[in-house]
């Protein structure tokens, strides 16, 4: 199962982190004897401290060191990442040479307007167009400067996208982003204070931001000043199950979260503490095709993207398998046990990525997740799926694909026959995936106050903030999103 891969992908990061920093009191940081433990007061000085060392953190301090800055990078985990180290870490960005290589056509008008209709129109147009512009410089930044590997003859084609834009990084994993923009920062020497994390951030008489409060792992309390000002890029709220029932009650206990356990809504406590508006904060996205038994997101069950159809306990076909996650994840909790259940056969496989999740195939074997059987009747008994209606279902489905048109449900893209063995059937249920709300900025990533005007010295950047995704993001369009405010971010403390 795919907690597996993220565990394991953890504790990579933490060898990784640990090996990049020495340990993770390295640098800048004094080691308390073990008797001084918990009541040593420090002060250490900055240009900036960001706060969080995620993606979106982790481009905002390479950017500021850059430039010239002096910047600190605090993180509460032991690791670096946050959620973009167990993210796919496709990002979305049109009019890219792998786009024009494949010759697809795109504009960044077509972008703007698939992701602004993609959140029913509620997302801030003004920063809708500011990621849009930027999408594209940002994914060359991260091959150019930050040398990461995309596939260069493959893009993804995420629901609600009008045609395949995202770029799929080495092994289909932020393990890639994230393993490059460390060893970046490691060459940049930039400080990063592991298990550090900020409880307070700290403002003059007049309210202008300068510094953050934060306690280390020892419990010692460490005043990081900032000359400039603070970034917050410490994710969004998606692990924070009262923050999830304080604004949409709708996302209880019954859902379980693809987040890693840090995406706590820090940065938007804390913010809020000094007047900060909010925006958004109801909009909750699920990931519709996640674990029933863990909550983790399947990536093994992406094969949705390649061909791969959805069918409920009946064996019928219920929704249309490229439409956006809300609408997929609401008509998976409609049907009769909630459940969802993908099927396909070898030539979708085939023409997956499912390969390179072996592990997580293995995983979910033992999980009794997924199936794999030399006939159909085989994998639907597993599952006490209605044969006799999934057979006239694929029957149906193989004829759509020979004439190019789904009659049914109007499925995008490619249509593929089911017709070669073995045959996989997985069982899929929605998990609380991603928070759209957040802290409410401008074009310039200033953090906005409830009275409509910047808060001096604070800006913010990535899913701690609200307002991009209105109220469902499309896939691909965080990373996209992280990497062009973390970097606009960066550019306008300094100013
Ligand atoms: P994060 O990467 O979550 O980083 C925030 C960091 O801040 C964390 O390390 C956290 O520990 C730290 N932090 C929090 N509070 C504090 C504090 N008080 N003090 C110090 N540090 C703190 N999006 C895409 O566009 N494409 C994808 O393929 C994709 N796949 C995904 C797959 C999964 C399983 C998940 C969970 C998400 C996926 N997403 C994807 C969404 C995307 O990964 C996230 O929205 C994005 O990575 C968030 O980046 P960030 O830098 O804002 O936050």
């Amino acid at each position: 199962m795919k907690r597996f891969k993220q565990i394991s992908t953890i504790i990579l990061a933490i060898v990784l982190s640990l090996s990049v920093f020495g340990c993770t009191t390295k640098p800048n940081e004094t080691v308390p004897d073990e008797a001084e433990k918990g009541n040593q007061a420090q002060e250490e000085t900055y240009d900036v401290v960001v706060i969080g060392g995620g993606g979106a953190g982790l481009s905002a301090a390479i950017e500021l060191k850059g430039a010239g800055a002096n910047v600190v990078l605090l993180e509460k985990m032991p690791f670096l990442g946050g959620n973009t180290l167990i993210s796919g870490g496709e990002l979305n960005a049109p009019e890219t040479w792998i786009q024009e290589k494949l010759g697809i056509e795109d504009s960044v008008k077509l972008y703007k307007e698939d992701t602004l209709k993609g959140g029913d129109y509620e997302g801030d147009e003004a920063l809708v167009d500011v990621l849009a512009n930027n999408a594209r410089e940002a994914i060359e930044w991260l091959r150019d400067e930050i040398n990461v590997s995309f596939k260069e003859d493959y893009l993804m084609q995420f629901g609600g996208h009008s045609v395949p834009r995202a770029a799929y990084p080495k092994g289909g994993s932020g393990d890639e982003l994230i393993g490059k923009l460390t060893s970046k920062a490691k060459e940049m020497n930039i400080p990063i204070k592991l298990e550090t994390k900020a409880e307070e951030i700290l403002a003059d008489e007049n309210g202008r931001v300068n510094g953050v409060r934060a306690v280390d792992k020892d419990g010692n309390e460490i005043t990081f000043k900032a000359n400039k000002g603070v970034i917050i890029t410490t994710g969004g709220f998606g692990s924070n199950l009262e923050m999830r029932k304080k604004y949409n009650d709708e996302y209880d206990e019954r859902y379980m979260s693809t987040d890693q356990p840090g995406t706590t809504g820090d940065g938007i406590i804390m913010a809020e503490k000094l007047g900060a508006a909010l925006v958004g904060m109801e909009n909750i996205q699920t990931y519709p095709t996640c674990s029933p038994v863990t909550g983790v997101l399947s990536y093994v069950a992406d094969t949705r993207f390649d061909g791969a159809i959805l069918v409920n306990k009946e064996g019928k076909r219920f929704v249309e398998e490229l439409d956006r996650r809300d609408v997929i994840s609401k008509a998976i909790l409609a049907q009769s046990d909630g459940m969802g259940y993908l099927v396909w056969d070898k030539t979708i496989k085939d023409g997956s990525h499912m390969g390179e999740y072996m592990d997580e195939f293995e995983q979910l074997i033992k999980q009794g997740t997924i199936v794999e059987a030399e006939t159909i009747e085989e994998a639907a008994k597993f599952f006490e799926i209605d044969v006799e209606q999934l057979r006239e279902t694929i029957v149906k489905y193989n004829d759509f694909a020979k004439n190019g048109k789904d009659e049914d449900f109007n499925r995008r893209g490619e249509l593929i026959g089911l017709t070669e063995a073995p045959y996989y059937i997985q069982k899929v249920a929605p998990s609380v995936h991603h928070t759209m709300g957040g802290l409410k900025i401008d074009t310039d990533a200033r953090v906005i106050d409830n009275e409509g005007n910047p808060i001096l010295g604070l800006f913010a950047a990535g899913e701690v903030t609200g307002g991009i995704h209105g109220t469902n993001r499309l896939g691909g369009n965080a990373i996209t999103d992280i990497v062009v405010f973390g970097r606009i971010a960066a550019e306008n403390v300094l100013k």
